[in-house]
């Protein structure tokens, strides 16, 4: 009889660069404070499932209509996914199988629109995402988007606006939903401009859909024809997204995720979004959103307090935006003095944007990732302050070294990464 030895298969065995690579950037997340509105740190029961042995499986179709064999328990797995996301949400119908936001859009999209339709999107620039119709994005290439912002004073969604241009344009569908707005966002005027034209709305709650899960911000479920969301911003997921509609569309959106644009299910994240989904249900996940809130209202006051100007005069949700039209330095010399200081942010852009996307005039923060960490009102106020003297003069690096001491010791009563 042979005896084969085995060999070790962990990943500091089989490959120590990348392991030391993967256990520095962790230790570089907990002695850094993460202000990035679009990331969060999912609990280890959802790392567990990404880490499974689900990675193994294909599973082409959808519950009990798949193409393979073998697929009983995922079946229960997705499955699972798909009643919890509609329960969590209030939403008809659910596919989960989305690989992550933009996919999830371009289903959208190719079920609902014909090449060359017309579609209102919120203006990049103003805060929109780039599958709202950026001239870069497929979303540009294929349709004819017209761009809807805020109005220029108040720095808020300008509704009146876009039921102008949805008057003067007739859109087939009036996508709402921003990657850098800070205010509540009005789902039942959306919808009362989209019916004056006939037209469909989706809305695209990427970065709020935590937010919308606990009620501190309204939900569109009711009002849009179709809802998109990344599982892995607000919400605290995998990595993917997923789409919420009207029984009536459940058939065009299924065929266009699968088999329109899409292979496989990735089946260790949709079992990951089962559990996210099941987290988001529990009294704590209300309790975490609420401080997310109120922790970027604390940032923003401090932030004003400091003397900066921040878009709209302030937030309603998990993030703001600094603006610096006002000074002599644009949003990524900003965004790097903060990195030296271990704050780690991202230029945005702002409304009336004067300079390139790669170079912007704001600086977005969001506080879902810090608050997952225990960050509180009063660390806040801390980092408004350290934030504030920064932006006194960014090129200053005598002064941004050391506030980086200030900031590790944040960072070090916050719980590790
Ligand atoms: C993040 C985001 C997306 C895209 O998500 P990816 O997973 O990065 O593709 C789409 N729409 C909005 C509004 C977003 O903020």
């Amino acid at each position: 009889m042979s005896v084969v030895m085995r060999k070790p298969t962990d990943l500091q065995s089989v490959d120590p660069e990348v392991a030391e690579l993967i256990a520095r950037d962790r230790d570089r997340h907990s002695r850094t404070l993460n202000f990035i509105a679009s990331e969060n740190y999912a609990s280890q029961a959802v790392l567990d499932c990404l880490a499974s042995h689900l990675n193994v499986k294909y599973a082409e179709g959808y519950p009990r209509a798949r193409y393979y064999q073998g697929v009983g328990l995922v079946d229960d797995i997705e499955q699972l996914a798909i009643d919890r996301a509609k329960q969590l949400f209030g939403a008809e119908h659910a596919n989960v199988q989305a690989y992550s936001g933009s996919p999830a859009n371009m289903a959208v999209y190719f079920a609902l629109l014909k090449p060359g339709d017309t579609v209102l999107g919120m203006d990049l620039s103003q805060g929109g995402h780039l599958t709202h119709g950026s001239p870069v994005s497929f979303s540009g290439q294929f349709y004819n988007f017209v761009h809807y912002g805020v109005d220029p004073h108040s720095e808020w969604l300008d509704y009146d606006a876009l039921a102008d241009l949805a008057q003067q344009h007739r859109p087939r569908l009036i996508v709402a939903g921003a990657s850098a707005y800070s205010r509540i966002i009005d789902w039942r005027r959306v919808r009362e401009i989209a019916d004056s034209v006939d037209a469909r709305f989706m809305a695209d709650i990427a970065h709020i859909a935590g937010l919308i899960a606990a009620g501190v911000h309204p939900s569109p479920v009711p009002f849009a024809d179709v809802v998109t969301t990344t599982t892995h911003k607000s919400l605290r997921g995998p990595r993917g997204a997923m789409i919420l509609c009207k029984q009536a569309l459940a058939r065009d959106i299924d065929r266009t995720v699968f088999p329109g644009i899409q292979g496989g299910p990735h089946l260790a994240s949709v079992a990951a979004k089962a559990v996210c989904f099941h987290e988001a249900m529990q009294p704590e996940f209300r309790t975490y959103q609420q401080q997310v809130v109120d922790n970027a209202s604390a940032l923003a006051e401090g932030l004003m307090r400091g003397g900066l100007q921040i878009v709209s005069g302030g937030t309603d949700n998990h993030l703001l935006v600094v603006k610096l039209l006002d000074r002599g330095y644009s949003g990524r010399t900003l965004a790097r003095a903060l990195e030296s200081a271990g704050i780690i942010t991202s230029m945005s852009t702002v409304p009336g944007e004067t300079r390139k996307p790669a170079v912007t005039s704001g600086v977005r923060f969001g506080t879902p990732a810090i608050t997952t960490r225990g960050a509180n009102t009063s660390h806040m106020q801390r980092v408004a302050q350290i934030v504030s003297t920064v932006a006194e003069d960014p090129a200053d690096e005598l002064a941004v070294s050391r506030l980086r001491a200030e900031v590790e010791a944040i960072a070090g009563e916050l719980s590790a990464v």
